[in-house]
């Protein structure tokens, strides 16, 4: 049976990938760090939709603790074969002025550091060469990797280039492994970091300037990670698939 790890899957984008793969019948380990109920209602509708869940705490810039995550989602849900790499975040919209140090730290921590971790167990877990069955990681990256963010959040941006080099990378080094490695680059999706990010109605107020003309769902996100993580995706590694209504 497949069995998929996702990393903050309490809220948002991560929430609906495991619905999604719920619905395809598979496990899903529901990963979180601060929102224990949220999690929990990911999983219940997980087990609603057709799947089996299991809701795992854990910070990702935490080297332990992914450790654990990955630990305790094996005795659980059995070998795991999929993982998103989604948690991340934004810091208030600011000017590159009021940019300090700490602040860029911090978003690197989460969003790269945390990725790098999560998908050295993921690989640690899936590898052919070490005793695993091969399988299919996605991160999820975002539109502002190539757009850049500008007097809002260059250090998002920046961070988010980051995981673009790093899937490229990724993809080459575990190819040989089984491992597929791809990335979705959402653009404006209602979810609640826009809230965390000073700007709550931010999605739906510029995703009226996007071609599309709208704000995208995390539905719509959720689909094209299940795409690149299923065996209909077996020839696709090293890929990015930008959901952002032509923006
Ligand atoms: P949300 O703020 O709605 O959800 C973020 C999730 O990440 C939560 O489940 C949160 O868990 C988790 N999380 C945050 N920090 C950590 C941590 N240190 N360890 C473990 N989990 C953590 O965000 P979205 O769903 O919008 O974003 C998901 C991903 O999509 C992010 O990587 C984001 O950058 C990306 N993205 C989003 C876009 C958008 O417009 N929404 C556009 C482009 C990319 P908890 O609250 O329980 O701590």
């Amino acid at each position: 049976m497949a069995h998929l790890v996702v990393t903050g899957g309490s809220r948002g984008i991560g929430a609906a990938v495991c619905r999604l793969a719920g619905a395809r019948g598979w496990a899903v380990t529901v990963n979180y760090r601060d929102d224990a109920a949220a999690a929990e209602a990911t999983a219940v509708a997980v087990r609603a939709a057709g799947g089996e869940a299991r809701t795992v705490r854990g910070d990702v810039t935490r080297e332990a603790e992914v450790v654990g995550l990955f630990e305790s989602a094996a005795a659980a849900l059995g070998p795991v074969t999929h993982v998103v790499a989604n948690a991340g975040i934004v810091a208030p919209a600011s000017k590159l002025a009021d940019m300090t140090a700490e602040r860029m730290a911090r978003v690197v921590e989460v969003n790269v550091t945390g990725t790098l971790l999560t998908a050295r167990e993921a690989a640690r877990r899936l590898s052919r060469a070490r005793g695993g069955p091969g399988g299919a990681l996605v991160i999820v990256s975002s539109m502002a990797s190539r757009l850049g963010s500008p007097n809002e959040y260059v250090d998002y941006a920046a961070s988010k280039g980051a995981l673009d080099a790093l899937t490229l990378g990724l993809a080459r080094e575990l190819a040989p492994e089984g491992v597929r490695v791809n990335a979705v680059r959402p653009g404006l999706i209602e979810t609640e970091i826009h809230a965390s990010g000073g700007a709550p109605d931010r999605a739906a107020r510029l995703g009226a300037t996007t071609p599309i003309g709208r704000a995208g769902t995390v539905g719509e996100v959720a689909e094209a990670v299940l795409w690149l993580l299923s065996d209909a995706a077996s020839y696709t590694t090293g890929a990015f698939i930008d959901v952002s209504g032509g923006r």
